[in-house]
């Protein structure tokens, strides 16, 4: 072997060390009494593309948005489940569908790592192309084996005897591949191809355990909350309502994130009554009216029921039709055609328009059941007053749903207008191994309900303090402690500075905040027992003693 030989394998057996060494370092974290090095330029953080900071005082209406679900929900009989915002991969795939965007596109799942590096195994026949090739490949196969020893002593894999057994094997060939690099058998010959073959076979032996997602939505972990914890024992229905995060990849914009905010219920068990469907929707709409929310539409329709006189017979047909019509469609819907013809019906693609209106329609093929259930769910709804208009094209993007669909939109939120969508699910439950179960519910996209009463000028109020107190002084400080204490306790929003500031100075500030009042509190005010309460809007100043303010203030 040539000087030069050498260095070069020298440089691809360092490239090697170094690959492994990051891949280690990466594992473990970077310790903590590492200084980062100088050298790395000071990089600053931003939320990643999708999620956003909500910050005060826009936190405010957030929050009165909560509350007044809880008081609204309260009031009809729900009460708050808080399920895991990770779950089993399966839970999702299962409930809302693997064809559908959301599973498919769309999720959050985890542990993409080693399976990103299985899949760039399949290549062994690029890399008996040539030396470099050959060396990356085998780099490959080290990093992938240190990992999984590494992720199996941590325990985040399953422990299989396979696992142990398929570890252990392709520990042994990647050291005895490294061996064989090291004395200079760095050509692809068929020696490597048997070797690295065995590597490329063996990884997918191994049992990479139950894959994990972030929620993309609360009715499946909501459904196997009820199933694990035997809700199904309890009077019936079930009636629960969350609140919280949910995790979609899609392309942000406005009115749509990766991370958005789902306040959701569900009614489980019990009958399918058409009354059970009108609650519900009563009490969305109720919510909606007492958030403010101005300018909603409430779509319904009847989606049916997956037999073949009914909706599956209906989509037979509708695919027929699709067919006749194909080359008038666009690419999504053409595919649709195939995976999931209902979903055609949502197109918003102006020139598809004129096309689907003449499509049959659903309502005109459902069974005599689902027909009785939906003119009665229309019935109830009239005997709340709740408006609604027929939708026939509401299919909803879920696999899950049957019969009742409904959608509501608000205005403000350019084309992602839909702030609440939902319907009946009987069959959910008993899908995800429960006994045969009813249920149906809705999730209410919080961020677009929030932009939506934004827009219409009912925002957040702007959050000024009740009273700043401007106190110099030692003793001043320890008598300002105690009015801040019981002002608190008062239920007052009190602003105490930490420093001493000039009376001047703490009346900017003060201003500054938005605060109602400021409380003066020297020398002079300390030693009377008279404090001085200045009224910020308009200047005026009056003297009060501590029982006197207190009172003054709570009849304000
Ligand atoms: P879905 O769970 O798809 O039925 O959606 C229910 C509601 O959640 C929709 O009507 C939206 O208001 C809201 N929503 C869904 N996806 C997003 C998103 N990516 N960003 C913000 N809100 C969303």
């Amino acid at each position: 072997m040539s000087d030069q030989e050498k260095a070069a394998k020298r440089a691809q057996w360092e490239e090697i060390n170094r690959a492994k060494a990051a891949a280690k370092q990466r594992e473990q974290g970077t310790p903590d009494n590492l200084e980062p090095r100088a050298s790395v330029t000071q990089k600053q953080f931003q939320a990643i593309r999708g999620s956003r900071d909500l910050l005060p005082p826009d936190t405010a209406l957030w929050n009165h948005v909560e509350q007044t679900a809880r008081e609204v929900f309260g009031t009809f009989g729900f009460g708050e489940v808080r399920t895991p915002v990770i779950e089993s991969t399966e839970l999702f795939a299962r409930s809302i569908g693997g064809e559908t965007d959301v599973v498919s596109k769309e999720m959050y799942t985890f542990p993409d790592e080693l399976d990103f590096f299985r899949q760039n195994l399949r290549t062994i026949s690029e890399a008996m192309q040539d030396e470099g090739r050959l060396n990356r490949y085998l780099n490959l196969v080290v990093v992938f084996s240190e990992r999984l020893k590494d992720a199996l002593n941590a325990n985040r894999l399953p422990q299989t005897e396979t696992n142990l057994d398929v570890s252990q094997q392709l520990a042994d060939l990647s050291s005895e591949a490294l061996g064989r690099w090291n004395n200079g058998k760095t050509k692809p010959d068929p020696e490597w191809q048997n070797l690295l073959g065995r590597a490329e076979t063996l990884v997918w032996d191994f049992d990479l355990g139950d894959k994990e997602s972030l929620r993309p939505e609360g009715t499946a972990g909501t459904c196997r909350a009820y199933i694990e914890h035997n809700m199904q024992q309890l009077p019936q229905p079930v009636k629960l309502y969350y609140m919280g995060p949910m995790f979609r990849r899609e392309r942000p914009q406005k009115g749509r994130y990766r991370q958005f905010y789902q306040i959701g219920a569900e009614v489980l068990g019990g009958a399918d009554a058409p009354a059970i469907d009108a609650e519900l929707i009563e009490m969305l709409m109720t919510f909606f009216g007492k958030c403010g929310l101005q300018g909603t539409e409430l779509s319904i329709n009847s989606i049916g029921h997956s037999r073949d006189n009914c909706r599956r017979g209906y989509v037979a047909l509708l695919r027929t039709e699709l067919e006749k019509v194909k080359d008038k469609l666009g690419a999504d819907s053409q595919r649709r055609i195939e995976t999931n013809p209902l979903r055609v019906l949502d197109s918003k693609l102006e020139h598809e328009q004129s096309v689907i209106e003449k499509l049959p329609r659903i309502g005109d093929h459902l069974c005599d059941d689902c027909k009785t259930h939906h003119a009665a769910v229309k019935h109830e709804l009239e005997l709340r007053g709740v408006v609604y208009r027929e939708n026939w094209r509401l299919v909803r993007g879920l696999d899950y749903y049957m019969r009742t669909t409904f959608e509501i939109t608000a205005p403000g939120l350019g084309s992602q207008n839909a702030v609440c969508g939902g319907g009946r699910y009987d069959g959910l439950v008993e899908l995800l191994g429960g006994p045969p179960t009813k249920g149906i519910g809705f999730a209410i996209g919080e961020d677009r309900l929030i932009l939506s009463l934004e827009e219409s000028g009912k925002g957040a109020a702007p959050q000024g303090r009740d009273v700043y107190i401007a106190w110099m002084g030692e003793r001043a400080y320890a008598t300002a402690i105690r009015a801040a204490k019981d002002l608190r306790n008062a239920d007052f929003s009190v602003e105490l500075p930490p420093t001493e500031l000039k009376f001047g100075k703490a009346l900017e500030r003060a201003s500054k905040l938005g605060s109602r009042f400021a409380l003066i509190l020297g020398d002079n005010e300390v030693a009377d027992g008279q404090w001085t309460l200045k009224t910020l809007r308009d200047g005026s100043q009056q003297k009060l003693t501590e029982q006197a303010l207190l009172e003054y203030l709570r009849k304000l």
